[in-house]
């Protein structure tokens, strides 16, 4: 499959790593939207949360168990930060394969994206 997320997962195409166990992984954005921008994907290719299943989600929720620990890692857990999904054509969402967007480092806007 044709999926750059896919490719970094593989170690074919370069990132820089936060985080990485059986499930997730986790990298640096190429263009940070904010100080801390990371994304962290499922290494299972699920192409985003319109494709979440009950059978599939086992991997969502611990993507979400694991988010709190790269925050603090990344010293933003007691600042807060936001973690976002964009969806499909309206959400924007450019690269197929499932990822959240973990930003902060710094007072984000108050406006959703
Ligand atoms: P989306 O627009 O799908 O919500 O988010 C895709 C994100 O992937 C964007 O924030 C974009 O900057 C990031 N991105 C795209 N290509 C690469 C890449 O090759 N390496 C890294 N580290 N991030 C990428
Ligand atoms: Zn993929």
């Amino acid at each position: 499959m044709d999926c750059l997320f896919c490719k970094i997962i593989a170690g074919e195409i370069p990132s820089a790593k936060v985080w990485e166990d059986e499930y997730c992984y986790a990298f640096k954005d190429i263009a940070p939207q904010a100080p801390v921008h990371v994304l962290i994907v499922p290494k299972e290719h699920i192409s985003g949360v319109d494709c979440i299943t009950v059978k599939n989600s086992t991997v969502v929720a611990h993507i979400f168990s694991v988010i709190p620990w790269i925050a603090a890692e990344l010293g933003i857990r007691d600042g807060g930060y936001r973690v976002v999904s964009n969806v499909g054509e309206n959400g924007c969402q450019s690269v197929r394969h499932l990822h959240f967007h973990i930003l902060g480092g710094e007072k984000l806007s108050d406006r959703m994206a």
